[in-house]
């Protein structure tokens, strides 16, 4: 072996031991997570629950759809998992929840109770229903800023003008823009960032194995990804978002083992948050999850 393979061996068994000691100290706010009914078929509660604690996750925030499953991994888990509101009430309830009066029925009694923390995800599509202005999606925000919880929503859109629209127009509500490094570059999510107080941005997703765009091959941010974070420390959490059928080509009513692939999405955020100084990542990977939360 020459010197300089032999100092790259050596450096590169350091980064490793490293990693793995911040993976096992510190707590990870896993921010953006699902339990859907095609998840449960590959994986259960107990399981997602377990590997959840092997992870050291001290908080998650999980949406379910049927949005009731988000509940069953909070009784079967504790309180450090947080269900949000999923306006997608049946299985395929992503198709018809912005004509469904019953979902803002159930949204009111599940936040009035306390069962839920939040409300998300919620999908906008490019070229698809609904737009932003629909009316159920108006009443949820009416619910949000009722019941003081924040929002996870998912823009499909060249720009950042329309979610820049909702945070602006809600200033009062707390809003998760979801798997940023799209479309959506460093430059437009800086705009959000300094309009909109109430903004904040998750990187879930963005892994290699789904949709990208954020880190370099060694899985550290790309640098102007990483300007902006370190820009903007308070205003970035992140989430494994373990839902694989997206790549797979599946169709709709086939099984998603994405769970199974929990510790390599996990492994994926914590290499790049270790990359970032101590003060920052601490806050990404978990104090600002909390603020997040706090009413
Ligand atoms: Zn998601």
């Amino acid at each position: 072996m020459k010197y300089a393979s032999k100092t790259n061996y050596l450096t590169l068994i350091f980064t490793v031991l490293q990693i793995s000691n911040v993976i096992a100290s510190e707590k990870f706010a896993d921010s953006h997570i699902h339990f859907n009914w095609d998840h449960r078929e590959e994986t259960s509660v107990q399981e997602v629950v377990d590997i959840l604690k092997q992870h050291n996750v001290g908080l998650t925030i999980v949406a379910g759809t049927p949005s009731e499953l988000a509940l069953e991994l909070r009784e079967n888990g504790g309180d450090w998992i947080i269900p949000f509101f999923s306006p997608y009430i049946h299985p395929l309830g992503k198709r018809d929840w912005y004509m469904d009066e019953e979902v803002i029925k159930r949204a009111e009694s599940g936040l009035s109770s306390g069962q839920y923390f939040g409300i998300g995800e919620v999908h906008f599509m490019s070229g698809f229903k609904p737009e932003t202005d629909n009316k159920i999606f108006l009443q949820l925000l009416a619910l949000a800023e009722k019941y003081k919880v924040p929002m996870l929503i998912h823009i499909d859109s060249s720009n950042e003008q329309r979610f820049q629209r909702l945070c602006l127009a809600n200033p009062n509500i707390k809003m998760i823009f979801a798997h940023a490094g799209g479309n959506l570059r460093p430059s437009h999510i800086e705009k959000i960032l300094s309009r909109c107080d109430n903004a904040w941005i998750d990187f879930a997703a963005r892994d290699p194995w789904r949709y990208d765009g954020i880190s370099k091959e060694d899985y550290t941010l790309l640098p102007q990804w990483k300007q902006l974070v370190l820009r903007y420390p308070e205003r970035f959490i992140t989430g494994t978002d373990p839902v694989w059928k997206v790549t797979r080509g599946s169709t709709w009513d086939t099984d998603d083992e994405g769970w199974q692939h929990y510790e390599k999405l996990y492994n994926y955020h914590w290499t790049w948050l270790n990359d970032l100084p101590e003060e920052v990542r601490k806050k990404i990977a978990w104090e600002n999850t909390q603020v997040i939360l706090k009413k």
